[in-house]
C-alpha cells in the first residue's frame, strides 16, 4: 500500500528538513510546490515565470497550478513506497483535490502531521534562514505576508483534518532529532493500527 502522509505548518516549520529525512529513512518521495515552482523559475520556464512575481509577494500561487504539478508527480512515480507533501495542500480547495487525485488511484490521505511553531520562534528561524540562503521571500516584509497567507488560507484545513480524523500535532519547538522522534512515534503507530 502507498503511504500518503501531510507535514503541515506554517513557513520554517521545518517541514522540509523532516521531509528530506523521511525520504532518507523510509523511500519516499517529497513532493514539495515550493521547491517545484522555485525550480521552474531556475529553469526559465513559461510556468516560472508566471508565477515569480505571486511568489515575491509572499502570496499564494493559483490552485490550478499546484494542482496540476502534483498530479503531474504522482503520475511519474508510480512505483513509490510513499509520498509526503510539504507545503501542499495549502488551502481547502487543494486538499478537495488531492483527495480526489488519490481516490482515482484506489489511495487516501493516511496521514496528516502538524508541527506547531510559536510565530515568535518562526520569525526567528526565518531572519536566520534569510541571512544564510538569501532567499528573496524570505525578508521580513515578504515573510510577514506569508505568514497572514498560512494562517488566512491554509490554517483552515486544521478543522477540515481534524474531522476526517487524520490530524497528528507534533512539538516543533524542540531539536531536530526530538522533532524526528515524535514523527516516527505516529507513523510507527499507523503501522501497528493505533493511528
Ligand atoms: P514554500 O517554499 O513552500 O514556502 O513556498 C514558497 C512559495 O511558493 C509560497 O509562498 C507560494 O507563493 C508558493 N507555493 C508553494 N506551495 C504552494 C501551494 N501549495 N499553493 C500555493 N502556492 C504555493
Amino acid at each position: 500500500m502507498v503511504f500518503n502522509l501531510i507535514l503541515f505548518g506554517p513557513p520554517a516549520a521545518g517541514k522540509g528538513t523532516q521531509a528530506k529525512r523521511l525520504v532518507t529513512d523510509c523511500g519516499f518521495v517529497q513532493l514539495s510546490t515550493g521547491d517545484m515552482l522555485r525550480a521552474a523559475r531556475k529553469s526559465g520556464s513559461e510556468l516560472g515565470k508566471r508565477v515569480a512575481g505571486i511568489m515575491d509577494s509572499g502570496a499564494l500561487v493559483s490552485d490550478e497550478v499546484v494542482i496540476a504539478l502534483i498530479e503531474e508527480q504522482l503520475a511519474e512515480h508510480k512505483s513509490a513506497a510513499g509520498f509526503i507533501f510539504d507545503g501542499f495542500p495549502r488551502t481547502v480547495a487543494q486538499a478537495v483535490a488531492l483527495d480526489s487525485m488519490l481516490a482515482k488511484r484506489g489511495q487516501a490521505v493516511d496521514s496528516v502531521i502538524r508541527l506547531v511553531v510559536e510565530d515568535e520562534a518562526i520569525l526567528t528561524r526565518i531572519g536566520k534562514r534569510f541571512e544564510q540562503e538569501g532567499r528573496k521571500d524570505d525578508n521580513p516584509a515578504t515573510f510577514a505576508k506569508r505568514l497572514a497567507a498560512y494562517n488566512e488560507q491554509t490554517a483552515p484545513l486544521l478543522p477540515f483534518y481534524t474531522a476526517q480524523g487524520k490530524l497528528n500535532e507534533v512539538n516543533g519547538m524542540v531539536s531536530i532529532e526530538t522533532v524526528s522522534k515524535q514523527i516516527d512515534r505516529v507513523l510507527g503507530a499507523h503501522k501497528t493500527g493505533r493511528a
